[in-house]
């Protein structure tokens, strides 16, 4: 498919490797991962990655191995590369070529990476993953000595090394939760249970970007931000981006693709949901919820056009939605904004979530692939 000429994703990667450059600067010796799993968080994976590397990070993260061996692929040989969602059946041989650090959090995967191991005859680098209290990808406290334990024993056989220990935190983005400090006394009780084992972990790390912007007790060897990364504020309650020394990185763009005039009393998009309250001009904006722009948009999402912010007129369509421009001028060609980084008056990711009852998260990963990406800043 040609590219699409009439809305892009923007993305600067200078506001990606400053806002890297700032994390880095509140680590102080703890290195930071930048996260860059579900595509660069949307911004797209390998910019994204070459961007933070360039603002300091040394370690890349993702969630599934496929995105860590893409980053390989593309010749990004220098940083530690972590996947952390493993299932059975991986391409383990191909991690371990491809030097990638797997995470590994129960015993039949660790036997698993040993298998790979054996048959590449090369050592596995394994971060052991503990369940703190999230109750997600972790290995409970109750399994975890098991987990040490065969760890320990396949690093006696030469198998792999256990080069970190690791958990998440359920609560970074509310400081001061009950449950941080309760995540953080059974992460160090893990930490003695691996140290007992005779397990000597290079690096130990909890800290997503709440709590590497938040809690600098957290940050032990490395960080793993990756919102803050592409410039958004995980505690958007507490502080905006500005505020935490990010940029965020990306803006939504599209021209108008359509303007006319309505009578007052037009039902516009489908069920009619909106209808106008004067003559009007329409504008026609050619993203819709197949794009990323949630459904649940329709009449409460805000987007900056001819001069003003509006909010989308009626329904959000598949390829499209209206807005209602009343008499300001508007001409086909027009860009909008849906969001960006707001200096130009134009609403933010934060400003989309919060209009449609989600995380700012959402709003940029769920872009797909049918809306370009334009790079603009240093390595465009
Ligand atoms: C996604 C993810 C991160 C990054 O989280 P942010 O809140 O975006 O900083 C860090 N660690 C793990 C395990 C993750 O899944």
């Amino acid at each position: 498919m040609t590219p699409r000429l009439h809305a892009h994703a923007r993305v600067d990667l200078s506001a990606i490797r400053d806002n890297v450059a700032a994390l880095r600067s509140r680590t102080g010796a703890a290195e930071v991962m930048a996260v860059v799993k579900a595509d660069g968080y949307g911004h797209g994976l390998l910019p994204s990655a070459r961007a933070a590397l360039a603002g300091g990070a040394t370690w890349l993260g993702t969630a599934l191995l496929e995105e860590a061996l893409a980053l390989r692929a593309a010749g990004l040989t220098g940083p530690r590369v972590l996947a952390w969602l493993m299932g059975p059946g991986e391409r383990l041989a191909d991690a371990l070529a491809a030097d990638v650090d797997l995470s590994a959090n129960a015993s039949w995967l660790l036997e698993e990476i040993a298998d790979a191991a054996r048959r590449h005859g090369r050592p596995a680098r394994v971060h052991l993953k503990v369940d703190t209290g999230l109750a997600r990808a972790g290995a409970t406290p109750e399994d975890w000595p098991q987990v040490v334990e065969d760890a320990a024993k396949l690093q006696a056989e030469g198998l792999l090394r256990v080069v970190g220990v690791w958990s998440h935190l359920a609560y970074a983005d509310a400081p001061g939760h009950a449950t941080i400090a309760r995540q953080a006394r059974v992460f160090a009780q893990a930490l003695e249970v691996a140290a007992a084992a005779g397990l000597r972990p290079e690096v130990r790390h909890l800290a997503n970007s709440a709590a590497t912007l938040t809690a600098p007790q957290q940050h032990f060897d490395l960080v793993r931000p990756g919102l803050a990364v592409y410039g958004l504020s995980p505690v958007p309650e507490l502080a905006s981006p500005a505020e935490l020394g990010l940029r965020p990185a990306m803006t939504l763009a599209a021209s108008l693709v359509l303007v006319k005039r309505v009578p007052a009393g037009s039902g516009v998009s489908y069920g009619h949901v909106y209808t106008t309250e004067a003559e009007t001009t329409l504008g026609l904006v050619p993203l819709g919820y197949a794009d990323g722009v949630p459904r649940a948009a329709g009449n409460v999402g805000p987007v900056l056009a001819a001069g003003r912010r509006r909010t989308v007129a009626g329904r959000v369509c598949m390829d499209q939605l209206v807005l209602d421009l009343g008499d300001d001028a508007a001409a086909v060609g027009d860009e909008v904004l849906l969001f960006g980084p707001g200096d130009r008056g134009e609403p933010t990711a934060q400003d989309w979530a919060e209009a449609t009852g989600t995380i700012s998260y959402e709003i940029v990963t769920r872009l797909g692939p049918r809306v370009p990406r334009v790079y603009t800043g240093d390595g465009a």
